[in-house]
């Protein structure tokens, strides 16, 4: 147990400004409401695909990560967050925990452990925090926020159609649009069946062969373990080689292919414009078939908003059904960041603040407040200690619409001097025509 220390030994003894975490930051207002700018706006397109919102823990195993997201992969090997249970509970202890550093495996577990099939529930959609010990810069933070959405199912309800792959490219490009980012990519490819990858892995290992001795030393340990990760490489001496490599589009099966174009297809008859990349197999091992990126321009070397893919086996990965699925995870910070609306555009100021003058007056000023905020607009409340200067000053810093001052003789009169700030007008209003008045303008 830590010893109490008094409040002024505190100060002394340790008087280093505490800060927020390495790769974590506060969001503050006013860009607050450009993220709820962009989650209204999501959750408005979401409803429209008819997609349901889940919420699953902001932690699960270790386990569920290693085997969903892949041993292989950098963010399971290098960038989790992850301790040892330390509960008193016999069955808790030495439990291995780790923080989500992605939400598609939290939220398949969920659709296994809850059996959604049996409720017809297999388009699900998640907003919040994810966690990787990655090197902060801007666009990649250790704590940060994905919007997601993933469609699963059995595949006898269509989960597995080239259908729904175009679906959900066809709501990203919509999702983008409603945002108002305009100058995005679409790079999209395919990884084809787990046999057609297990070819390619075959030959990129002999293709990698006499070149990897010279390879950063993560190429070389998949070089051995799983080939296809060296396409995540981000080393720049590293990529002369990997351009030299054979790409998967050989190998694919004769039904990977004709997924492929039917995805395409259909992406044509929707006007979605999008380009091949067959160097594009994504930084997680579940996906198969459709995989894809959208970056924009503006964003410098962190240029992707959102990446995903299909995963048809992930399910039996983690114990379940087969169900294959599709989904997506944009990286919200980022789409934040590619906004050209400006969060003063996108804020609502005050409607009215309203100025009590005395001790006297705040009953009255709280009854007004509570009876104009009832007609949905913001109302600012000051309180007795501002003089009608200082509230006027307080009025136009918020950039309130209107002033509305709360007097004795107001009150007897049971109307109020309400002042438009811009215009400088100012009129008595009846109480009862305060909320129409206010609205007008
Ligand atoms: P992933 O889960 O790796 O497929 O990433 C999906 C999206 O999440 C990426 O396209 C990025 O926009 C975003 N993202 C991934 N890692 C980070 C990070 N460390 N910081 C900010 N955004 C990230």
């Amino acid at each position: 147990m830590s010893r109490l220390i008094p409040h002024s030994e505190q100060r002394t003894a340790n008087d280093q400004m505490i800060k927020s975490p390495r790769g974590t930051r506060d969001l503050l207002p006013p860009d607050t409401a450009l993220w709820n700018f962009v989650e209204t706006a999501v959750r408005d397109v979401f409803r429209a695909y008819n997609f349901h919102e889940i919420r699953t823990p902001i932690f699960e195993s270790t386990e569920l990560f290693a085997r969903g997201v892949g041993e292989e992969t950098d963010v399971v090997m290098k960038e989790m967050f992850t301790w040892e249970d330390r509960g008193r509970a016999e069955s808790d202890r030495g439990q291995s925990l780790t923080l989500r550093p992605e939400n598609t495996a939290g939220v398949v577990r969920a659709y296994i452990e809850h059996k959604l099939w049996d409720r017809g529930l297999n388009k699900l959609f998640y907003i919040g925090p994810q966690f990787r010990r990655e090197r902060p810069q801007k666009g990649r933070y250790r704590q940060f926020y994905q919007i997601g959405a993933e469609v699963i199912g059995p595949a006898a309800a269509g989960s597995q159609s080239p259908a729904r792959d175009a679906e959900i490219l066809e709501l990203l490009a919509t999702l983008l649009d409603r945002v108002g980012i305009t100058q995005w990519t679409l790079e999209l490819n395919s990884v084809g069946s787990p046999a057609d990858r297990a070819k390619f892995n075959d030959t990129l290992r002999q293709a990698l062969a006499p070149a990897v001795e010279k390879m950063c030393a993560d190429c070389q340990r998949r070089a051995i373990t799983n080939p296809l990760r060296v396409f995540d490489c981000k080393v720049p001496e590293d990529q002369p080689i990997i351009e030299t490599l054979p790409t998967i589009t050989q190998f694919l099966n004769d039904d990977s292919r004709a997924h492929f174009e039917a995805v395409k297809q259909i992406l044509n008859a929707v006007s979605i414009p999008y380009v091949e990349n067959p160097r594009l197999v994504r930084g997680l091992d579940y996906y198969t078939h459709t995989a894809f990126e959208f970056t924009h321009g503006a964003l410098g070397a962190q240029n992707a908003i959102l990446g995903g893919g299909r995963y048809d086996g992930l399910s039996e990965a983690l114990g379940g059904p087969p169900a294959p699925g599709i989904g997506f995870a944009i990286g919200e910070d980022r789409l934040v960041l590619s906004l050209t609306a400006s969060a003063e555009s996108v804020l609502r100021k005050p409607d009215a603040y309203i100025a009590p003058l005395g001790a006297g007056m705040n009953r009255e000023a709280a009854r007004l407040a509570r009876e104009l905020r009832r007609h949905d607009l913001v109302i600012d409340l000051g309180d007795e200690s501002f003089r009608l200067k200082k509230s006027f000053e307080t009025a136009d810093k918020m950039r309130a619409r209107y002033i509305l001052i709360v007097g004795e003789n107001e009150v007897a009169a049971n109307a109020f001097s309400l002042k438009h700030l811009a215009s400088g007008e100012q009129v008595t209003v009846p109480r009862a025509e305060l909320a129409q008045q206010i609205l007008r303008k």
